[in-house]
């Protein structure tokens, strides 16, 4: 299988530059091919503009979607744009691969996805009308490829329990997972969180990547999230709201997931 990590974090000897290392051994031992997107070591350009099209004209007025449509069905995209998503198609898996950065990815990492992630391939796909509302949530372009959220955190596990005061990790994690990964059609794997990362010495260390290892191992046969799929028959459509017998009375990321 072909597993593609993109990875975000400054310093190769961190934590998360080790595990990462760890992770490609342990894939490419078990007979995986893998590619590494290390975009810092790639000086990444994290911010959308209008040079991210090779056919922008200063002057004309940019518009990031139209633009993003035109320069991806016209061969049109800066060439580390089209490079990535060579990779993404390339891929079976995807790992997004991160040290929690005020409760979200690092920006350099949102400007991966920002940029790579183009109308026509991660968005704006399929059919929409009374039926149908694209090819999105469950279905898309990613279909058939899984993913997983590596992800360390300076918190306390209990900070991100069901009442911790950082709020449930699941639910700070529903963007990227719910909306970055399956919105574009990937099978979203349980993420893979470190906890207190400071108190990490090595036997912790140790503990770590032999769980990370077991992760990796069963890619290819953990369950998905199951999330509810977009035309899967739980959402009016187009209004896109639980139909009443889903979930009754209950509210919140929570209930999106079967
Ligand atoms: C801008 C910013 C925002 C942040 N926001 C949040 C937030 O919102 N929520 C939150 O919970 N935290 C937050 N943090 C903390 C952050 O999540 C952690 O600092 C990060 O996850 C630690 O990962 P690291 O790879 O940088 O670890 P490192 O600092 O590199 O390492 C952590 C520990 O692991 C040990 N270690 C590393 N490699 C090895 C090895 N090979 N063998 C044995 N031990 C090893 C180190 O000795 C160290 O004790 C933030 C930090 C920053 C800088």
């Amino acid at each position: 299988m072909n597993v593609l990590i993109v990875y975000a974090h400054p310093e190769p000897r961190s934590l998360n530059g080790s595990l990462k290392e760890f992770s490609v051994k342990r894939l490419r031992d078990a007979g995986h091919a893998v590619q590494v997107s290390d975009l810092y070591a790639m000086n990444w350009k994290a911010a959308l503009d209008a040079g991210d099209s090779v056919a922008h004209t200063t002057g004309d007025r940019f518009d990031p979607s139209r633009a993003s449509k035109y320069a991806f069905e016209n061969g049109l995209q800066s060439a580390d744009i089209a490079a990535e998503q060579a990779k993404l198609k390339w891929a079976d898996a995807v790992i997004l691969h991160f040290p929690l950065w005020w409760f979200s990815m690092p920006a350099i990492m949102k400007g991966w996805v920002e940029r790579v992630y183009a109308y026509g391939l991660a968005y704006g796909v399929g059919e929409h009308s009374d039926a149908r509302w694209g090819d999105r949530y469950g279905e898309g372009n990613f279909a058939g490829k899984r993913a997983m959220l590596v992800v360390t955190t300076g918190g306390w596990e209990s900070h991100y329990s069901p009442r911790g005061i950082n709020g449930p990790i699941d639910d700070l994690l529903f963007p990227i997972q719910h909306g970055v990964l399956y919105y574009p059609g990937f099978d979203v794997l349980p993420p893979f969180v470190v906890h207190r990362t400071s108190r990490i010495d090595e036997q912790k260390y140790a503990e770590v990547r032999n769980a990370l290892g077991e992760r990796l191992d069963n890619l290819w046969n953990t369950a998905p999230i199951p999330f509810r799929a977009q035309n899967g028959g739980d959402y009016r459509i187009p209004e896109l709201t639980l139909k009443d017998d889903i979930a009754p009375g209950r509210e919140g990321f929570g209930v999106h997931v079967k």
